[in-house]
């Protein structure tokens, strides 16, 4: 089975989807409220407060984790249920900043990797809204060499002290835990040596400083640890195979960032999606009636269309086995080129406006779209690191030369 399918078996008893369906129009109607403005990111303590609220809300209709197990505070329905839920969402105001990573790449690494008492002691609290979940693997030195990671956990008794530094962890500064992974033994080969842990964000010795990016967000967060001291029941999996444990969380990322994840709930707003947004913006800036606009603007739902497409085909062969979970890579090259696009479009036809429009007026967040769309080429594993894992894990292709294959980590020749 694969990572993301494992825990969304159907039970013969399981509510029917047309049912489930009939069930969440009604609930969303009288619980939640319309969403009044498009989701721009988690800048704030306000949206994460109001994200646990409304995660705690959908958790007391029976909605929350959906493909989660009963037994961890979710429904235990399957994927097709999610997708019927999140169709009859869209509309309302949900607690989308809670979809990734919290939900779909830290929760369900832990449903995958945890003990007993990891799981009940994280999934349900995650699931009631009580949870918020990052994740510390990228570094200053870079990201793409992720096995080449220097922040260490050295054992100190029962307990591990933790060192170093992480970067671009998304909305580290409004979250709870981090899965970080650190390197525990420096003896061995660089990928062997490495230990997946849960770490407190407000443990002592954790500082956690907000970057600011060319957008003007502050989302995005660094990390340093000075002696933070952590529990044996700190790890998650085993030790020293955390490059395993870490798989496991890639495959979930992107499967996240692919569109693919069954534990993502509401809109997947980043990805470009239907063009309705474009139709509008044409309409609004008295384009619509221009030839050229109308054909970029098919030429952008056609691209919409295949993706999502692609979206139910990959996720359909990797739940039947018939792909391997690194399939994921395929949708999540396709998904980033997807969302490029849409931001040229957009850009295309509002014109200058794209730049000079002020905070207030329409096309501002055109603008910043356009910004930040290089992300989705880096979220999750940059673009060209998903064309090496297509072409060796799916296509066969040999591996990257890599000159410190199977030698010891300390004795890798590395910059200052
Ligand atoms: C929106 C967003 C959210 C993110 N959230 C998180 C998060 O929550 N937690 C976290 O830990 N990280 C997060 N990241 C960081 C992300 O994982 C890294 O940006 C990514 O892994 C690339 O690492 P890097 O930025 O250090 O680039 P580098 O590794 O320095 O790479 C720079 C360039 O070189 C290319 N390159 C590198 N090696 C190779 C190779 N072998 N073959 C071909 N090309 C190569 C890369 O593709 C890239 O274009 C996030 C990034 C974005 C954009």
């Amino acid at each position: 089975m694969s990572a993301t399918d494992s825990h969304t078996v159907d039970s013969p008893d399981s509510e029917a989807v047309a049912d489930f369906r009939d069930r969440a129009r009604r609930w969303l109607k009288h619980n939640l409220a319309p969403a009044t403005k498009a989701y721009t990111g988690a800048d704030d303590d306000a949206i994460w407060e109001r994200a646990r609220a409304l995660q705690q809300l959908l958790y007391e209709g029976g909605f929350a984790g959906i493909c989660f197990p009963k037994a961890y505070g979710g429904q235990g329905l399957t994927s097709a249920h999610q997708r019927a839920f999140t169709e009859e969402s869209l509309g309302y105001e949900m607690p989308l900043v809670l979809n990734v990573p919290t939900l779909a790449i830290c929760a369900a690494t832990i449903l995958d990797l945890g003990t007993e008492e990891q799981k009940r002691a994280h999934l349900p609290a995650v699931l009631r809204g009580q949870e918020i979940l990052s994740q510390f693997l990228s570094e200053p030195r870079g990201g793409s060499d992720l096995a080449g990671l220097t922040t260490r956990a050295d054992r100190d008794g029962e307990e591990w002290l933790l060192n170093g530094s992480k970067i671009w962890s998304s909305g580290a500064y409004g979250s709870d835990y981090g899965l970080c992974l650190a390197r525990t033994n420096w003896d061995v080969p660089k990928h062997s040596g490495l230990t997946l842990f849960l770490v407190p964000c407000h443990a002592p010795g954790v500082t956690i400083q907000r970057i600011r990016q060319v957008t003007g967000s502050t989302e995005f967060c660094q990390e340093f640890f000075d002696d933070v001291r952590l529990p044996a029941d700190a790890v998650l999996g085993a030790v020293d195979d955390g490059w395993a444990s870490t798989q496991r969380l890639l495959n979930h990322e992107r499967a996240a960032v692919g569109g693919t994840s069954p534990y993502t709930s509401g809109a997947r707003p980043h990805l470009g999606g239907d063009v309705t947004a474009l139709v509008e913006l044409a309409r609004a800036v008295g384009g619509i009636g221009d030839a050229r606009v109308r054909e970029d603007i098919g030429a952008a739902r056609a691209r919409s269309i295949v993706r999502d497409q692609l979206i139910a085909h990959v996720s359909q062969a990797i739940t039947a086995g018939a792909l391997p979970p690194a399939a994921g890579s395929l949708v999540r090259v396709f998904s980033a080129e997807n969302a490029s696009l849409q931001a040229d479009t957009a850009v295309k036809i509002a014109g200058a406006a794209a730049a000079t429009a002020g905070a207030h007026d329409p096309e501002h967040r055109i603008g910043l779209n356009y910004l930040f769309r290089a992300a989705w080429s880096l979220a999750g594993g940059s673009t060209e690191m998903s064309r090496n894992i297509i072409s060796e894990r799916l296509l066969g292709m040999p591996r990257e030369f890599a000159a410190d294959r199977g030698v010891p980590f300390n004795e890798v020749k590395r910059g200052r």
